[in-house]
């Protein structure tokens, strides 16, 4: 990118010699990454739009979405924080956080693909263990369960209240085929 935006700037002002860099008046954010473009500090030079990220070929028309907004929706889904506790993170660090229009949007496109593994995942689970049932002389289309739901509350909710965990732990038991 680099290279390509220096021949284009020796050839449009050949006797030109400004610095090149980004030009931060014209960045562009789309969620968690952004499109800059780069211009001279002394002629009038600046180049294209370049999307600093890869993009997700989408199916549908429209604006690609860059593979990192739907990579932070995946692991949002595996930890207890959600879009809010995301943007604290990138604000505690300074960077300007994604705005919650843009992760929803996100969310929308990961949680139906989550989805559908989710379930593909688990008919195949519940394959597996109705063949283990089996040589355990067991109902094979009775299958016992029991897990841990995920806690929805941030911690901090319970500051002042309770010296204990204020997160809601879930057992779920389950009997059925
Ligand atoms: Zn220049």
């Amino acid at each position: 990118m680099w290279n390509e935006v220096f021949i284009e700037h020796r050839k449009i002002s050949p006797m030109c010699t400004g610095f090149i860099s980004w030009d931060l008046s014209a960045k562009q954010q789309r969620g968690a990454d952004w499109r800059e473009k780069a211009s001279c500090n002394e002629c009038s030079y600046h180049s294209e739009m370049f999307n600093l990220y890869n993009e997700v070929v989408a199916k549908k028309h429209g604006r690609r979405t860059a593979a990192i907004n739907l990579s932070i929706q995946v692991a949002l889904n595996h930890i207890a924080i959600s879009t809010t506790g995301l943007q604290k993170l990138f604000l505690g660090s300074n960077i300007p956080a994604p705005s919650t229009l843009s992760m929803q949007h996100s969310a929308n496109v990961v949680s139906e693909i989550i989805e559908e593994y989710n379930k593909k995942d688990l008919a195949q689970k519940r394959k597996l263990l109705k063949e283990i049932n089996i040589p355990r002389g067991d109902n094979p289309n009775i299958i016992n369960i029991q897990a841990d739901g995920m806690y929805n509350k941030p911690i901090y909710s319970g500051m002042g209240k309770t010296p204990f965990q204020p997160k809601r732990g879930r057992k779920f038991a389950s009997q059925g085929g």
